[in-house]
């Protein structure tokens, strides 16, 4: 009877060391940047989801500064309560005027915005349709909600068609989930006609733009801009803590949404208001996503310059193919997790970093990039020398 009721960690543990997922934290130390140091080495950053550089821009880090001297650390209360401040509405209004919608309302995380408003929305009821490639937290906010949850093959606009058909009228609410730029891939979601079939079987869609804001579209609104899709009625939620550099997440859409979400969402009731020095970083980000459109031309321009040269790569080497994707997250497959390890340790020995993704975090397992505005030809260069390298070495191994 008294047996340690914590034993059976020991035994989870183990498996997930034996099964090779067994995860742990590397130290960084010093600001974001292109150049990093990982564990005490100076490494090529190729794993940030820092797009434009802005998580070390001094102008963020002014503001944060700032508002902390006006403010103080912590807003010591939820926003309904305490923890409101003039910053938060006015991070709110330049959200919804980057995205052109009439609200926007702002959470602690990306992730608390997709658990808080998708469990808000749906209930048991109702069904949700969601891409079976789409993050973690829409996952969470879905089985949070009760609601049936149909996950369809990523992008196929014909399963989802086919689960409409059969299952929308069983259900008075549905809503679609999708990642617009899949974190994973960097592949994008068909969002114009998501929409278009939303529309036909009057279903709410939401659409994850956590990697689109300030990447994707002429002014960086992100995917939905991208697509045309501006203006359409659809829930575009996305985060502060990728292109913007600072920390937070945000659901923008009409009035009568974020009026709503204010009411129910339990994420945004029930937790203390975003800091000072992340709302003053966040808003002084998008006043830079506003104003320094260069950011986002050198960022494509790095990202062509990548792509150009993988693809020559690839068509030279039997190890990696070069993944399909749209945006700066660039992925090279390869044949298994020992494969995938081994590349990004030879990645690493080479001064780059840019870690394996294996099972389970995706199906197949692969070497992830992400390209920077910051980064320069030669760090690109000499990141391709590196892949060149690692894959030679792979290869006299076998
Ligand atoms: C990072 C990410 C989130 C979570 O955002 P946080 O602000 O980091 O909590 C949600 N969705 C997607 C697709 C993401 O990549």
């Amino acid at each position: 009877m008294h047996s340690d009721p914590y034993a059976w960690l020991d035994r989870s543990l183990e498996t997930l060391h034996k099964a090779g997922w067994y995860r742990s934290t590397k130290t960084v130390t010093g600001k974001p940047g292109t150049r990093i140091c990982v564990d005490g080495q100076a490494l090529l950053n190729f794993a940030s989801n820092d797009y434009l550089g802005l998580a070390g821009d001094d102008r963020l880090i002014a503001a944060a500064v700032a508002a902390t001297q006006a403010y103080g650390t912590g807003t010591t209360g939820s926003r309904l309560i305490t923890g409101h401040r003039d910053l938060h509405r006015q991070l709110e209004r330049a959200i919804a005027a980057l995205k052109q919608t009439e609200d926007a309302i702002v959470f602690s995380s990306g992730y608390a915005a997709n658990l808080g408003t998708i469990a808000a929305l749906m209930g048991q009821r109702d069904l949700i349709l969601s891409d079976q490639y789409n993050h973690s937290s829409l996952r969470s906010g879905a089985l949070v909600s009760g609601a049936r949850l149909l996950e369809y093959r990523h992008g196929d606009l014909a399963e989802v068609r086919s689960r409409l058909v059969a299952e929308r009228a069983n259900f008075p609410r549905c809503l679609i989930l999708t990642d617009s730029v899949f974190s994973m891939d960097g592949d994008l979601a068909p969002l114009p006609e998501l929409l278009d079939l939303a529309e036909e079987f009057s279903c709410m869609v939401l659409v994850d733009e956590a990697h689109g804001t300030g990447v994707m579209g002429q002014s960086g609104a992100g995917c939905v801009e991208h697509f045309g899709c501006t203006g359409r009625s659809l829930i575009q939620m996305g985060t502060l803590s990728k292109a913007l550099g600072s920390l937070g997440g945000y659901v923008a859409g009409s009035a009568k949404l974020v009026d709503f979400l204010r009411n129910r969402a339990p994420s945004w009731i029930y937790t203390t208001g975003l800091t000072a020095a992340d709302t003053a970083a966040a808003l002084a980000a998008l006043e830079i996503v506003k104003t320094e459109p260069d950011r986002r031309d050198r960022l494509w321009a790095n990202v062509a310059y990548l792509k150009t040269q993988l693809e020559r790569l690839s068509h030279q080497n039997e190890t990696f193919r070069l993944l399909p994707s749209d945006s700066p997250i660039v992925c090279l497959g390869l044949a298994d997790v020992a494969t995938a390890m081994q590349m990004g340790q030879a990645l690493q020995t080479n001064g780059i970093f840019a870690p394996a993704i294996r099972p389970p975090t995706v199906p197949t397992s692969r070497i992830r990039m992400t390209v920077m505005a910051t980064h320069s030809v030669s760090d690109i260069d000499q990141l391709v020398d590196a892949i060149q390298r690692s894959i030679a070495a792979i290869e006299r191994c076998r």
